[in-house]
């Protein structure tokens, strides 16, 4: 009977290390759909330059049950202050730029970091509702980070960007693992040798029912083996498997 690990997000060292920046933002209810948006991908490190209102009752409603993220932000009267301990700095804007700025989606900012030593820091810097980040502000990044969306509409409201931004970084960094159902999926992948031996018994079962016989079974064998390929068998799946195959087997005698 398959039952449902319950999934607690746990803050893998890298997330860990990876820094969501806000400047000047005005809203204080964004700071805490920021926090909100955090916390559902693991990354509990936040800055705030010179916010307008903090804190604010309205920011710790909005966290809604994410306020230590806020109780713990760093306040910062400065950019270079929120950075100061950051070795790779993206800055994420909804606009391109006259200046070109090296350009990336959300997608490629791991294997930027992959690059980087395990203890190296990185912020994401995003900017004000309604100006985005200043020039001089962008120069203070090595990366512009655009998020693809309708060219026509495409500034996303403060904690919709930091969202798909932290949602890439989990996906690349989150302990994904303990989302898995049942057994949690832990036997070892098949060898090639068992998964010959399974194509043998395949073979000789869709010949046994009368599905099709062996002298004309290459190509669609090729096929049934370029599915199985795709889906990376592990042992308890392939003896589940034949064991399929030999009740097919004895049903047929
Ligand atoms: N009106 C502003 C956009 C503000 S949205 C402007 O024209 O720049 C607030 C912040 O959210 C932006 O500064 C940026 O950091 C982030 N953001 C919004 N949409 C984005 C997108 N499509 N790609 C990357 N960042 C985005």
């Amino acid at each position: 009977m398959l039952k449902f690990v319950t999934f607690l997000p746990q803050t893998s060292p890298l997330l860990a290390n990876i820094k969501i920046v806000l400047v000047e933002t005005s809203h204080p209810g964004n700071i805490g759909g920021v926090a909100r948006a955090m916390k559902n991908m693991g990354l509990t490190n936040l800055a705030l330059v010179a916010p307008k209102i903090f804190p604010s009752a309205e920011a710790t409603s909005r966290a809604s049950g994410a306020d230590e993220l806020l109780a713990n932000a760093r306040l910062c009267a400065t950019l270079t202050e929120a950075i100061d301990d950051c070795s790779l700095v993206i800055g994420a804007s909804a606009r391109s730029r006259t200046i070109s700025w090296p350009e990336i989606e959300p997608r490629a900012c791991p294997a930027l970091i992959n690059i980087l030593p395990a203890d190296a820091r990185v912020a994401i810097v995003f900017g004000r509702e309604n100006s985005g980040l200043k020039n001089h502000e962008l120069d203070l990044c090595q990366y512009l980070l655009r998020i693809p969306c309708n060219p026509k509409y495409s500034s996303l409201n403060l904690a919709a960007a930091v969202q798909v931004v932290s949602y890439e970084l989990f996906l690349a960094y989150g302990d994904t693992s303990q989302n898995a159902i049942g057994d949690r999926g832990l036997d070892p992948l098949a060898t090639a040798e068992q998964m010959e031996a399974f194509y043998t018994h395949l073979l000789e079962t869709i010949a046994d029912i009368g599905f099709l016989h062996p002298d004309k079974s290459n190509s669609i064998m090729r096929r049934l083996r370029r599915i199985f390929n795709r889906t990376h068998l592990d042992t308890k799946e392939l003896d589940i498997l034949r064991g399929i195959l030999r009740y097919a087997q004895n049903h047929n005698k």
